[in-house]
């Protein structure tokens, strides 16, 4: 049995009867020779080693998992050295090959001078614990995506336009390049709704949606939908000119999807009004200002009879 327990005392069994019984499992390392004195018997059933196969520390850095072990070791020893308590989570190797995660609770013995005599500590099986977290991880990726996409249409929502929209206009800014915006807002949608029902407006908003998406077709283009039936296109790096083509684009492929719209008084299908405003932005201006000024562009295009684009340069 280890030095660990080997002291005669009446009360030895009972403290060995302790450590073997516990589900943490117990060990001693001596510092001088990297020698494990002793290792609970859980080692066995938890990692498949025996345990008589853990003669030395080279033992526990081997059956470690390679991306956790450099540093895992390094930290372990420095703390060690500087005769620190600690722990460490790692992945550890078991017989056939898997990995368990291990929390290692190290408490460095002095001896009378101070110096460090030796390492005892307990190995907790976190697993577990370390699988609800990587369930929470994901959990929160996914709602962080979800908190930036419309519920109905799947593409970007108001709050993932804000934040695009803040972050180009400070690089079209720094860079001296123009900034497009297009926003575009459904003819007659509540006559839509009045004569199809709701259901069916839903689907067209998803359909625009879509569509809308396509044409954003240049990689730091963002197609939103803004809330309603009112939709956004951001286009960095884009003059007015390109701007006009992506518009007249977006018009076309609604025009293409020919969703009948009878209570239109202007079209047999649904068609949408368009501005588009382009800009380099200035320090003076706010993306707010931006947004209302091709508001009133989309606004002229509704007082002009719909279905129509208008746009300026800002
Ligand atoms: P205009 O040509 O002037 O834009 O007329 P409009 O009827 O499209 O505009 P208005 O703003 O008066 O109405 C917008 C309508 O869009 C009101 C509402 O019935 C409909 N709408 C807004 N959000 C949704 C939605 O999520 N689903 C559906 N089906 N309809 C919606
Ligand atoms: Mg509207
Ligand atoms: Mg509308």
């Amino acid at each position: 049995m280890s030095e660990l327990l080997d002291e005669p005392d009446s009360n030895n069994a009972v403290y060995k009867t302790l450590l073997e019984s516990t589900k943490a499992i117990p060990w001693k390392i001596d510092w001088a020779s990297m020698k494990f004195s002793y290792i609970g018997p859980q080692i066995e059933p938890l990692l498949g080693w025996s345990q008589d196969s853990w003669g030395t520390a080279e033992d526990w850095a081997t059956r470690m998992h390679p991306e956790d072990r450099e540093y895992v070791v390094n930290f372990c020893i420095s703390q060690s050295k500087a005769g620190v308590d600690h722990e460490a989570d790692y992945r550890a190797l078991t017989k056939n090959n898997g990995y368990v995660w291990i929390r290692d609770v190290v408490h460095v013995v002095r001896n009378e001078h101070g110096e460090v005599d030796s390492l005892i500590g307990f190995m907790f099986d976190i697993s577990e614990r370390k699988k609800t977290e990587d369930k929470l991880i994901n959990l929160q990726k996914e709602l962080e995506a979800l908190s930036f996409k419309d519920g109905l249409t799947g593409i970007a929502n108001r709050r993932m336009f804000d934040f695009r929209l803040d972050t180009e206009w400070a690089s079209a800014r720094r860079s001296n390049q123009p900034l497009s915006l297009i926003v575009l807002d459904i003819d007659f949608f509540k006559q839509y709704n009045d004569r199809y029902g709701h259901v069916h407006g839903d689907k067209c908003l998803i359909s625009i949606g879509q569509t809308l998406n396509l044409a954003a077709a240049r990689p730091k283009d963002i197609a939103a939908r803004l809330g309603g039936e009112e939709f956004v296109l951001l286009l960095p790096e884009t003059d007015e000119n390109a701007a006009l083509k992506v518009a007249k684009r977006c018009q076309r492929l609604i025009e293409k999807l020919k969703i009948p719209h009878e209570a239109s008084s202007i079209s047999q299908s649904l068609t949408a009004s368009i501005g588009v405003g382009t800009i380099i932005p200035t320090t003076e201006m706010e993306p707010e200002n931006f947004i209302q000024a091709v508001d009133k562009l989309l606004y002229a295009a509704k007082q002009k009879g719909r279905n129509r684009i208008e746009s300026a340069r800002l």
